[in-house]
């Protein structure tokens, strides 16, 4: 049985992570893997169940990680429940923190969605009514992110309502569909954002494109840009050496007009040309980087 690849294009390291791996009961997995992702959403069928290919797979994925809270249990304590009601469970390790939440390790996929779906009900019958255990929520994130869509250049006039109802249209499961502001001149953008039911919906989308009538508009699985674009040239933000207008190099150390690697400034002498601190232009600590950087993200939240 194929299964499926959890996005395309989209954030490229995290997608470089991204493997398929089969999963029992349908439920989307997650596993961590030296601290790389990697996630899958296929059902498993019994038939494929312990095959050599499931078996190789699995020994892919060292660790996958979960989050246990609401417990009053210590570790050796929440160790032998598991040991006794989870026999067969591969489990590497258990952690506790000082707040009381559990992490625990499991080895393989199967292992990992047995826990998620067994340990609560097993828990509860012990005397832990209010244990929940879920997925932590880093990799959360990035599952979320992989159901949404940016369409860029659709026009003010255009209403939200329009394309949810192209979405239905080809029958593209959205959960919502909002137009960004920018929140600095609260004032709309011409970008939107489309959460989807699940990656595939996604995946379609940014494939054909939004289609409202007979007009056209290219999908993104994400912002392209999240980082400010400085100019390597004159320093200044928001465009490339390519289109740099003044063609003047200016040296990052000192602000002076030569390259960095002829700079004679003393190295505790930096002056950055953009806000005037004590810095490197280039320095992410820069204000100006920072308006800059905030100016993005208040275009995408
Ligand atoms: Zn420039
Ligand atoms: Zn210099
Ligand atoms: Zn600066």
């Amino acid at each position: 049985m194929p299964s499926k690849k959890g996005g395309t294009g989209g954030n490229k390291q995290v997608q470089n992570h991204i493997n398929s791996l089969n999963v029992q009961q349908g439920q989307t997995a997650v596993a961590v893997v030296r601290g790389t992702m990697a996630m899958s959403h296929s059902p498993r069928t019994k038939a494929s169940a312990g095959t050599q290919a499931d078996l190789k797979k699995q020994s892919n994925f060292s660790i996958t990680s979960l989050i246990l809270e609401g417990v009053k249990l210590n570790k050796l304590q929440l160790n032998d429940i598991i040991k006794h009601h989870l026999k067969d469970l591969r489990i590497s390790d258990i952690q506790l923190s000082r707040s009381g939440i559990f992490t625990i390790y499991a080895i393989n996929v199967n292992s990992f969605n047995r826990l998620l779906n067994e340990l609560t009900p097993i828990l509860a019958t012990n005397g832990q009514a209010t244990a929940k255990i879920h997925v932590p929520r880093s990799i959360r994130r990035i599952k979320d992110m992989e159901k949404v869509a940016f369409v860029k250049n659709i026009d003010i006039e255009i209403p939200e309502s329009r394309i949810t109802e192209a979405l239905k249209d080809v029958d593209l499961d959205a959960i919502d569909v909002v137009r960004l502001t920018n929140k600095v001149k609260n004032i709309p953008t011409k970008i939107i954002k489309i959460i989807f039911i699940d990656p595939q919906n996604r995946n379609t989308l940014v494939h054909t494109g939004l289609q409202v009538d007979s007009m056209h508009f290219l999908a993104e699985p994400s912002m392209q840009n999240t980082k400010p674009v400085q100019c390597y040239i004159c320093l200044q933000y928001n465009h490339v050496a390519k289109y740099c207008k003044t063609k003047q190099q200016i040296c990052a150390q000192c602000g002076e007009n030569h390259r960095i690697d002829q700079c004679i400034a003393a190295s505790d002498a930096l002056k950055c040309s953009n806000s005037k601190g004590n810095h490197l232009a280039t320095s992410n600590e820069c204000a100006t980087f920072k308006e800059q950087e905030k100016r993005i993200q208040n275009l995408i939240y």
